[in-house]
């Protein structure tokens, strides 16, 4: 080991070295060497490069218009097993008397809890929020796959949808549950297709009813692939190695793609909320193709401008041409720590402002130190007041029926 001021030496005496026409070539590589030998390797978690770009930081405090955000966790299920929720009892993340404060900092008209449950939990949900604070809370209901082995399942999950319907849910949930957790035998055996007609009933009936169903399908990409060095998201994998799905039994990204493809082509009538930019948002000619296909599809952005922010110019194509089907939404978790990027607090709902409204360039897509879902910055969309609005509220408004 040697000193810092020991090592600044020897690196000026190569910088010396390389402006003295007399220096000899040897000299100067042996400084070199010396000097670059001297580091020690970095582990890459320890890597905090602060970037030199003098770059324009605008402030968005507060947003453009009243926010509808439509992707939120204010509740959990109390029970999973192998990633299938089996309880319909909740868990509370978030009081209301700590959220409504920061919606009203920030400008949020609305939060909707898309993980309500079902029965008696989302009875209790309603209840605590959506009717204790009408206009500022809606929640939707999930399945009770824990019934799934019940020889009329179709019909048991389409009776909980339309008692859901008439306690107050405003729509229906499908975690990724469905196409890599939920198996034969609930928890064991093979996995269900999303396709698979048992379901069939299940996405009628929402048609029927009128409620959206806000769906999350397959993951991104780069959790298909090994968690090597190739792995863009290499650290984030690091951090969860339960998001990987490569191997195993896992079918491909495509696979579930196609599979939702086909289910959303039996089911024209029944509106679907594909979440996380149609969970393709590092593939926004797949998602556009898609949209282009399916009148009755539109997306959210939730925990997904890491990818639009880095690709803005294709993005604001992507809102110009799809502005009636793109909703706000965030992923937001009270106290969800361990995922910076869906942290509800004030810092990200300031990110997603700043994303959407301002032409700043280079800045975090998440308030954390190290970009939690990729080493790279994003750049502003700088959206018109016309398309902010539609983002904000309208589309939302329309979808579930909602007055803003
Ligand atoms: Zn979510």
């Amino acid at each position: 080991m040697i000193s810092r001021r020991d090592w600044l030496r020897s690196l000026g005496l190569a910088i010396g070295a390389c402006t003295q026409a007399s220096a000899s070539p040897d000299a100067t590589a042996e400084a070199r060497s010396q000097a670059s030998s001297n580091l020690q390797p970095l582990p890459l978690g320890e890597y905090q490069p602060r970037s030199m770009l003098h770059a324009r930081e605008t402030s968005v405090a507060r947003a453009a218009f009243p926010v509808v955000d439509v992707h939120t966790h204010i509740t959990v299920s109390a029970k999973s097993k192998n990633g299938v929720a089996l309880s319909a009892q909740r868990t509370y993340l978030g009081a209301p008397n700590e959220l409504l404060p920061v919606m009203d900092r920030k400008n949020i008209h609305a939060m909707v809890n898309l993980t309500g449950g079902y029965d008696e939990g989302l009875a209790e949900v309603l209840k605590r929020y959506d009717q204790a604070f009408p206009g500022r809370f809606y929640s939707l209901t999930e399945p009770c796959y824990s019934r799934f082995l019940e020889p009329d399942y179709p019909r048991i999950q389409t009776d909980a949808i339309e008692r859901a319907h008439q306690a107050g849910a405003k729509g229906l949930k499908i975690l990724k549950t469905l196409g890599l957790y939920l198996r034969e035998n609930i928890t064991s055996g093979r996995l269900v297709r999303i396709d698979d007609a048992r379901f069939d009933p299940m996405w009628d009936v929402c048609g029927q009813l009128n409620m959206p169903v806000a769906i999350h399908v397959s993951d991104p990409i780069a959790f298909f692939t090994p968690t090597d060095r190739f792995n863009e998201r290499y650290e984030e994998l690091s951090n969860h190695p339960d998001w990987s799905f490569y191997g195993r039994d896992f079918p491909s990204n495509a696979e579930l793609l196609e599979a939702r493809k086909r289910m959303i082509a039996r089911h024209p009538k029944t509106q679907f909320l594909v979440l996380h930019v149609g969970n393709f948002a590092e593939n926004l000619d797949n998602v556009s193709e898609n949209l282009d296909r399916f009148p009755n599809m539109s997306v959210d952005i939730a925990a997904r401008i890491g990818e639009l922010g880095r690709q803005p110019r294709r993005s604001r194509q992507f809102f110009d041409r799809y502005q009636d089907r793109i909703l706000f939404g965030t992923d937001a978790t009270p106290h969800g720590d361990a995922f910076p990027q869906q942290i509800f607090n004030d810092k990200l709902y300031e990110i997603y402002y700043r994303f959407l409204e301002t032409e700043d360039e280079y800045f975090d897509y998440a308030p954390a130190e190290v970009p939690p879902q990729g080493r790279w910055r994003i750049y502003g969309l700088g959206l018109p007041n016309s398309i902010l609005e539609k983002i904000y509220n309208r589309n939302a408004a329309r979808l579930l029926q909602i007055n803003v």
